[in-house]
């Protein structure tokens, strides 16, 4: 490293407040103490860090108090078992760590905790990248420690583990997903070692929880190119053990003259486009599953090629059963759903003469998620033709112009039956029950079709007319 580096964050770190007491009480109470992990790694990439993880050599609970204690912070979480700590101050999270010594039993992920030495604790670390550490102690402060050529690893721009992957990944198969992670945030390559460790040791991620994995899973899907993280994950076979369905997309058929796109090639390229427009999470994710169900529906059609008729139904249907599988929160299926199950129907829109009811169904269809349906759908273009791309995003374009002309008539955005249920209960003398809603529905349709218009008088009149017919039957 040169000593300009060295300088340069030898002066950042020494003006953070926090760090000033530390080294303080560490002075006083005669331990060492360092600054570890991310903190680190992230200082050394000029990536701006919130968080830091501070090693001590002894009780990092114990260190943690004495150091709240003179800050006069009260609120501060003690993991007794785990043997760490944690508060916040000056907007930082701060991580207490006793170094330790790791053991594990093959059948959980949980370790086996013994105190160690600075040595122990930082070979027990994922990746090398993680493994540097800077002194706090005033005597040496900001001298970097560097015991697994970690600095190199990034320059080089590669994940690699301290120790033999397949002990690492065998300890903690969760790893094997941090490993992408990384790779996906920093946009580092993984080391050789590591792809043929994770391809062999995949199936041990079944110890690990699902909540863990789906972490993971989601910060690859929030880093800024996901079809990095995504593409190892597919490489490494590890995606077939945490998201089959996504990793059955890969692959052509060809018959005839006719071959489809690669549709898991096509989603990545999805996904990224859908990245530099948003970073909603369940946004990108949605641009991940549009096509989910392109497999499975997937048939040759003589005369015309490969089809996948009903994708975006079947796809929507079958978000329910992976969202439980994967502990998504369920909170956004819906939303989801939504999404995949209308992400054609723009481009049904953009065909040709299109009535006014189809475009309000389908206002009312998307909802408040109309513009993110759009961003999918812009999203969703990848053909290298750039004439093509112009002429399919004119298209939503045009779809758009129509959908505010209806909207600025109808003032669609919050749509329901101008004459309320409460005054169809009076009118035609029912008591709350399912006819009430049939009632309601069908003065909706009318306006949906544009037989009437979505005003008071309209809606009243013509519920006059047909209300004796729905209290016939
Ligand atoms: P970020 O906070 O950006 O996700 P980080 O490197 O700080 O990245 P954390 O999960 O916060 O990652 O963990 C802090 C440090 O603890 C890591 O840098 C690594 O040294 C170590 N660590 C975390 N999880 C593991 C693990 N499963 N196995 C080994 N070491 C780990
Ligand atoms: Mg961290």
């Amino acid at each position: 490293m040169s000593l300009r580096n060295k300088i340069l964050f030898t002066d950042k770190i020494s003006n953070i407040r926090v760090i000033k007491a530390i080294t303080q009480v560490a002075d006083s109470e005669n331990l060492k103490v360092f600054a570890v992990g991310g903190f680190v790694r992230d200082l050394i990439l000029g990536r701006e860090k919130n968080d830091l993880d501070v090693l001590v050599i002894g009780s990092g609970v114990d260190f943690a108090q004495s150091v709240a204690e003179k800050l006069g912070i009260t609120n501060v979480n003690y993991f007794k078992n785990f043997g760490t700590a944690h508060f916040d101050y000056d907007n930082m999270n701060i991580e207490f760590v006793g170094a330790r010594k790791e053991s594990y039993d093959r059948n959980t992920r949980k370790p086996i905790v013994e105190d160690g030495t600075f040595e122990d604790d930082i070979t027990r670390r994922d990746f090398t990248i993680n493994t540097l550490a800077i002194s706090l102690n005033k005597s040496d402060f900001g001298k970097l420690i560097d015991n697994c050529s970690g600095f190199t690893d990034i320059e080089n721009k590669l994940i690699k583990t301290p120790l033999d992957p397949f002990k690492t990944f065998d300890d903690d198969p969760l790893r094997i997903m941090r490993a992408f992670r990384f790779a996906s945030q920093l946009h580092f390559n993984v080391d050789e070692s590591i792809m043929i460790a994770a391809k062999e040791m995949r199936s041990r991620l079944s110890i690990v929880s699902q909540e863990r994995i789906t972490d993971e899973f989601l910060k690859i899907l929030s880093s800024p190119k996901p079809s990095i993280g995504l593409q190892l994950l597919f490489d490494s076979g590890v995606l077939e053990n945490v998201f089959p369905e996504i990793s059955i997309m890969a692959g052509v058929d060809q018959r005839k003259d006719y071959h489809h796109k690669d549709v898991f090639l096509h989603t990545l390229q999805v996904v990224d486009n859908i990245c530099s427009e948003t970073n909603n999470v369940w946004l990108r994710f949605a641009a991940l599953v549009h096509d989910i169900a392109k497999p499975p529906t997937k048939k040759f059609v003589e005369g015309i090629g490969w089809t996948f008729h009903g994708h975006e139904d079947l796809g929507a249907r079958m978000m329910k059963k992976i969202f439980h599988r994967m502990k998504l929160p369920l909170h956004q299926l819906e939303y989801i759903q939504k999404l995949v199950r209308l992400h054609l129907r723009p481009i049904a829109l953009a065909k040709e003469e299109v009535t006014d009811s189809a475009i309000r169904r389908f206002v009312v269809d998307a909802g408040e998620d109309l513009e993110e349906l759009i961003i999918l759908c812009r999203a969703d273009i990848t053909s290298k033709n750039p004439i093509k791309v112009e002429k399919y995003l004119g298209n939503y374009e045009r779809v758009m112009q129509k959908v505010r002309d209806v909207k600025e008539r109808d003032q669609l955005r919050a749509f329901q039956s101008p004459v309320r249920g409460e005054e169809i209960m009076q009118i035609c003398n029912l008591k709350p029950s399912k006819k009430v809603g049939e009632i309601k529905t069908a003065i909706e349709e009318a306006i949906l079709d544009g037989k009437i218009g979505n005003n008071y008088d309209e809606a009243y009149k013509y519920l006059m007319i047909i209300k004796d017919q729905f209290l016939e039957n």
